[in-house]
């Protein structure tokens, strides 16, 4: 199977101003057209260095893409090192400075003399038009591997990578194809789901599965690689199958879908509404959930109720329940549900009390705990968890974790 390799060139990369957005773009580019990439290398403005990196690239890679230092400054020179890499001269291209020049005289600027050594391209080198910039990209082969420089600004390496350089990739990696799957599971961690799929995310298998997290979400990327682009896709679908059926209702979506998308469409579908108190998460659940379009269908009512008092005012939770068990329990986080349920005279509804810290842990109610309550009407369910983590995980697990208890209420 063909494989890419990104080279991503500027001192601005190596000293944190600038952040590798290229290598990023591109990787996804190049996934989605059938040509994985096996590696990124990042160096400086430095002949040595590009050097290196072209030939380490050309080792492992069939297909190289560099960007940045293609500008006319005495620092950018991946022109002089790709001619150097071929073992070719530079040759100035009329046709180029006359591009060049009349990028300016549209302008009604005058080029400066620096501009010109845009107008070289290695010898049996071919340019790539750049209709935003001034800085031509190149492309060229050898043996039987690709080589593209592209420049490094971003806009203008993305307009000349669709247009031009996209196609060349596309004929070259004809008889190869890529599919990928996302599978979005919560409610277990990373190990267990790991474990439960037993040899499936062996390395080296095709369909290869590789395993993400964030913020309790864990996303399996089922990535399979066939001939064709229909025949890998099938492979990738008997893969999410045999997912589904081994990890079942630990999966809640697909591709990029959030919980609150997933917990939305199926209040939605099912005609319910939903409204929510919280307490540590200060309003973070109501924004999960109407960060969604359409959210308004049945999400109601949100109330942030910090404080005591607005626990007992705004939801008519009771003093004596707070006075006894405290604001952090069982108990209020169930009144929460229940007082937010009926004021907003929804069909579910979400209490959450918790400590998010980073102080005001005990050893009784350590930082992370938190209490979630789901209202249905039918009776209310109520979970303590311990979430370990800084104040913003533990918010964000906590309402994602809200989140997940309702797309269960729902499938009962
Ligand atoms: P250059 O083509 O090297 O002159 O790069 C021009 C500008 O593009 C730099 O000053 C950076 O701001 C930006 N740039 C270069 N390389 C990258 C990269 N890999 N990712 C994001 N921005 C970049
Ligand atoms: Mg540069």
């Amino acid at each position: 199977m063909k494989k890419a390799c990104i080279i991503s060139v500027g001192n601005e990369l190596l000293n944190g101003h600038t952040v590798d957005t290229n290598a990023a773009y591109l990787s996804g580019e190049l996934f989605s057209t059938g040509i994985p990439v096996g590696g990124v290398y990042t160096v400086g403005d430095d002949i040595v260095s590009i050097l290196r990196a072209m030939n380490l690239a050309a080792g492992d890679a069939d297909v190289v893409l560099m960007t940045g230092g293609l500008g006319p400054t005495d620092d950018d020179i991946t022109r002089q090192v790709f001619a150097k890499f071929l073992g070719r001269e530079l040759e100035f291209h009329e046709e180029l400075f006359e591009k060049i020049e009349d990028f300016f005289v549209r302008r009604s600027l005058k080029m400066p003399e620096k501009n010109r050594i845009q107008a070289y391209i290695p010898a049996g080198a071919k340019a790539i038009a750049n209709d935003v910039g001034t800085a031509p990209g190149i492309m060229a082969g050898l043996k039987d591997k690709l080589f593209f420089a592209m420049p490094g600004v971003p806009f203008e390496m993305k307009k000349m990578f669709k247009e031009s350089v996209l196609p060349e990739l596309e004929r070259f990696g004809q008889g190869q194809a890529v599919a990928v799957k996302k599978l979005r599971c919560f409610g277990a961690g990373e190990s267990t789901i790991a474990e439960m799929m037993g040899d499936m995310m062996m390395r080296g298998r095709n369909p290869l599965i590789n395993c993400t997290v964030s913020y309790g979400v864990i996303t399996l990327h089922i990535i399979a690689e066939a001939e064709d682009k229909a025949k890998a896709l099938k492979m990738a679908e008997d893969d999410e199958r045999r997912l589904r059926g081994i990890l079942g209702e630990l999966i809640y979506g697909t591709g990029e879908q959030s919980l609150g998308e997933v917990v939305g469409q199926e209040l939605a579908r099912q005609h319910k509404t939903i409204a929510t108190a919280e307490s540590c998460t200060g309003g973070l659940l109501a924004k999960l959930i109407t960060d969604i379009p359409g959210a308004s269908k049945y999400f109601l009512q949100g109330l942030v109720t910090y404080s005591n008092s607005a626990k007992i005012k705004e939801l008519g939770v009771s003093a004596e329940l707070i006075e006894k068990y405290g604001a952090v329990s069982e108990e209020v986080s169930a009144s929460m549900a229940g007082g937010v349920r009926k004021t907003a005279g929804t069909d579910f509804a979400i209490g959450i009390t918790g400590i998010a810290g980073p102080d005001g842990g005990s050893e009784e109610k350590p930082v992370g705990l938190v209490y979630i309550s789901v209202d249905c009407g039918r009776g209310c369910e109520t979970r303590r968890f311990i979430f370990s983590g800084d104040r913003e995980f533990i918010r964000f697990r906590a309402a994602q974790t809200a989140l997940n208890m309702v797309r269960l209420r729902l499938k009962t």
